[in-house]
């Protein structure tokens, strides 16, 4: 039996990695951690049976505590708690599904222990990939995507081995505002661009697909795992979210992953690679399906996009401020405190002021998010 753990077990990515665990019914779950819904991390307790439970703030741990005092299960809290979950001496894989910059830690202890580590939360590489890519090439030990697009792209380079990448084609839905231009978005609500017309989400990616941010964010995820330069990665807005994304190799040969859009399929292949397993859901029929198509992103209407190359071209901590300067940006938003369009506008305020550090270490990263906070906070 695989054993795993999964950090953000409550959330969109965390449940569904559940929904795999209770369909195959052969992977034993060591650990789980959550912020603090004490509710439902109590529930998957029950159901899973793991050794260990962590929630980020420490009432709610000890709420939890009360709760589970029948089973045989220990309750920790906060960073401890999370960085005692990536040590497990029992987990294998350790799947990495909480939001922000609060992964770097758990998964460098996680490869510095060599577990697997199937990676849902972006942010890690984005702001600290030098230092994770590195680490796991030292270790031995695999990162697994599970983000749909660079889940497509591994499955499109198995095999491939010694065959260089010309191009990574990296698709996008283009949103909720696809085909809309920049002054039809002025009026937007927040209840507008939680609206996602293929995948459905967590509130703040949701957010990031309608800014395309969250495209941006998956440049910087790419171009680390799978050590390419900037300029072979090519964004192609293609709505039916078919295609999940594709590899263009030196002899013009495309190879591509298609299926429905359901995160299941990468979670579940990360879960079990190289193996596939069967997986309920629906199936691509190709008879119905009208037509594929493809755009160029549109970088006048969406800044966002074109801001992470530039944060990328520029480096060191740079993605840093740029994934900070969001994730701010996108928690005002939803308090309904800026504009949709304000967005990338801060956070391009925020690449312009911070001070650029070429090669930050774990604390520098850290230091770099909290000035961006401190900027932001200072401003609006
Ligand atoms: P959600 O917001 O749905 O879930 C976040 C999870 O993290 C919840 O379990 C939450 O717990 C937990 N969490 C939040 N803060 C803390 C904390 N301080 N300590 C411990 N746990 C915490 O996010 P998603 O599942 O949508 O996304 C997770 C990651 O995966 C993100 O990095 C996202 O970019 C990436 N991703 C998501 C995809 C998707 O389809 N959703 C696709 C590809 C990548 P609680 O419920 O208690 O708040």
């Amino acid at each position: 039996m695989k054993k795993i753990a999964i950090l953000g077990s409550t959330g969109s990515i965390g449940t569904q990695t559940l929904e795999i665990v209770r369909e195959h019914k052969d992977i034993q779950v060591t650990a789980l951690a959550a912020g603090s819904n004490v509710i439902l991390l109590e529930q998957q307790i029950r159901e899973f049976q793991p050794r260990l439970a962590v929630l980020w703030e420490e009432q709610a741990a000890k709420d939890l505590q009360v709760r589970v005092r029948d089973l045989d299960v220990k309750i920790l809290f906060g960073m401890e708690g999370l960085l005692a979950i990536a040590v497990m001496p029992e987990v294998e894989i350790l799947v990495t599904a909480i939001v922000g910059m609060l992964g770097i830690r758990p998964t460098i202890a996680a490869i510095e222990a060599g577990k697997t580590i199937a990676l849902a939360n972006k942010e890690t590489l984005v702001t600290a990939g030098h230092i994770i890519m590195p680490l796991a090439k030292e270790k031995d030990v695999p990162i697994l995507p599970v983000d749909s697009e660079h889940s497509a792209i591994f499955q499109s380079l198995n095999g491939e081995k010694g065959n260089s990448i010309h191009k990574i084609l990296l698709t996008a839905s283009g949103g909720p505002f696809r085909g809309k231009r920049r002054e039809d978005l002025l009026q937007i609500r927040v209840e507008d661009a939680l609206q996602h017309p293929n995948w459905s989400m967590g509130k703040k990616i949701t957010i990031d697909s309608a800014t395309m941010v969250n495209k941006g964010l998956e440049v910087m995820e790419a171009k680390w795992l799978f050590d390419v330069e900037l300029e072979q990665i090519q964004v192609l807005v293609h709505p039916q979210s078919i295609i999940h994304s594709m590899v263009e190799y030196e002899d013009g040969a495309v190879l591509a992953q298609l299926g429905t859009p359901d995160m299941r399929l990468p979670i579940q292949y990360a879960l079990y690679y190289p193996c596939r397993r069967s997986l309920s859901g629906k199936r691509l029929d190709f008879f119905q399906l009208a037509s594929l198509t493809f755009e160029k992103p549109d970088l006048d209407t969406f800044p966002g996009l074109g801001l992470a190359f530039q944060a990328m071209k520029q480096g060191g901590n740079i993605p840093t401020v740029y994934n900070a300067a969001n994730e701010k940006a996108v928690a005002l938003f939803l308090e309904k405190k800026i504009s949709f369009l304000e967005i990338p506008e801060l956070i391009q305020f925020c690449m312009e002021q911070s001070a650029f550090v070429k090669q930050p270490d774990v604390a520098q990263i850290l230091e770099t998010e909290a000035a961006v906070y401190d900027l932001i906070e200072s401003r609006w």
